[in-house]
């Protein structure tokens, strides 16, 4: 049995965050763990900033709503899932990758949960577990699944040397320099190549 691992922001749908700092205006929302390093200290001053501008959960999915699939993400993960067992592995968090599932449909998604209060403010965010996205694959395997994982960043390097097959997407040059030892691919047509080199099975485009 062969199980897809897909990473989603960067993979399927845009960067969140960079996209609803766009949305809103509010270019401190623009930072990255590239710029803050240590997560607890990004994840602590974005939820600042969202109460600081009055922005509730709904205000938040309501931009959210408004971004799009990257284009061809949706017919890549229908061709996708006819074909494999599909999940994504996300650092995102359910309540903001809602909007973006729902034009995917629905798909399988692991990732984290935030608090929000009474009154609809974000106060706090939970993992979901530490190196999420490498211990999903670990689980796979003790279920007995052959794991394909597909990735762009940082965070997908540990999934995708834990995987079977491991496969860089729409990764930038300093990713694809670093870790020679996966194939780096750009488009939705060469990904599909991908899966049909990987995959055990017969299968055809
Ligand atoms: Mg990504």
């Amino acid at each position: 049995m062969e199980i897809a691992c897909l990473d989603l922001e960067g993979v399927l749908v845009p960067e969140i965050w960079i996209k609803f700092a766009e949305k809103t205006g509010i270019p401190e929302l623009r930072a990255t763990t590239r710029d803050i390093p240590n997560y607890d200290e990004l994840m602590t001053m974005r939820l600042g900033i969202l109460a600081k501008h009055g922005l509730g959960l709904q205000q938040i999915q309501e931009v959210i709503a408004t971004l799009r699939p990257l284009d061809g993400a949706a017919e890549f993960l229908d061709w996708l899932r006819a074909r494999f067992q599909v999940v994504i592995l996300s650092d995102t968090f359910y309540e903001f990758a809602g909007p973006l599932m729902a034009q995917l449909g629905y798909p399988t998604l692991l990732c984290h949960k935030l608090t929000v209060d009474e009154k609809g403010m974000v106060t706090n965010y939970n993992l979901r577990q530490v190196n999420p996205k490498r211990q999903a694959v670990c689980a796979f395997k003790t279920l007995y699944y052959r794991t394909i994982a597909v990735g762009d960043s940082y965070n997908d390097t540990t999934m995708l040397a834990e995987a079977d097959v491991g496969i860089l997407f729409h990764a930038p040059d300093n990713v694809i320099a670093q870790f020679p030892q996966f194939p780096a691919v750009h488009t939705y047509a060469d990904l599909k190549q991908e899966f049909l080199k990987s995959s055990l099975r017969e299968l055809s485009l």
